[in-house]
């Protein structure tokens, strides 16, 4: 699959220090077999999403906080769908700050991309606080995690 970055972003509207990444990602992968057309739905191999591909790859880049759930969604994914059924999708929410959208955009990208319809969309939302339940910290103290990217890339910079 060619590697395929997100095209520059002229600006986050309205701008905010804490940013939620919303990504609604395919779960299935269809494997199918270019020579069995016929026999597609015999041959065709499904095997679920990893989840854990795209979660270790932003574990890999020091991100540590994610939240996934499972969803259906409905949009221009395909005519092997018909228009009433809402397909399987996996949500996956990761709070950051404005400095690390990109790089979790891209990672996310890199992990969660097969170039076929269907492979999804993500949302950049502002965030306006983040408060530590444990704590009552707010913003940047309850933003920032314990060994975390803003300290793993502190301590390599
Ligand atoms: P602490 O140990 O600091 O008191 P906690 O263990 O109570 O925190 P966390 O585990 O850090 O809380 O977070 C609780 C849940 O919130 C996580 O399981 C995850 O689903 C979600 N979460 C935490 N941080 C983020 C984030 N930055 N982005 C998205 N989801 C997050
Ligand atoms: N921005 C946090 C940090 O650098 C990480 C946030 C997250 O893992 N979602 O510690």
């Amino acid at each position: 699959v060619p590697v395929v970055r997100a095209q520059s972003s002229s600006g986050y509207v309205p701008d905010s220090k804490y940013y939620k990444v919303e990504a609604i990602l395919r779960l299935w992968v269809l494997i199918i077999s270019n020579y069995f057309l016929i026999s597609v739905m015999i041959m065709g191999r499904a095997r679920p999403w990893r989840v854990s591909q795209v979660s270790s790859a932003l574990l890999k880049i020091g991100i540590r906080g994610v939240t996934v759930s499972d969803v259906r969604g409905f949009g221009a994914q395909g005519s092997e769908f018909s228009e009433d059924n809402f397909v399987a999708k996996i949500k996956m929410e990761i709070v950051v700050s404005k400095d690390q959208v990109e790089v979790v955009v891209d990672t996310i990208i890199e992990a969660a991309r097969t170039g076929e319809i269907g492979d999804g969309k993500i949302f950049v939302v502002p965030v306006s606080d983040v408060i530590r339940v444990r704590t009552g910290e707010r913003g940047e103290k309850a933003e920032k995690m314990t060994g975390g990217r803003s300290d793993v890339s502190s301590s390599s910079a």
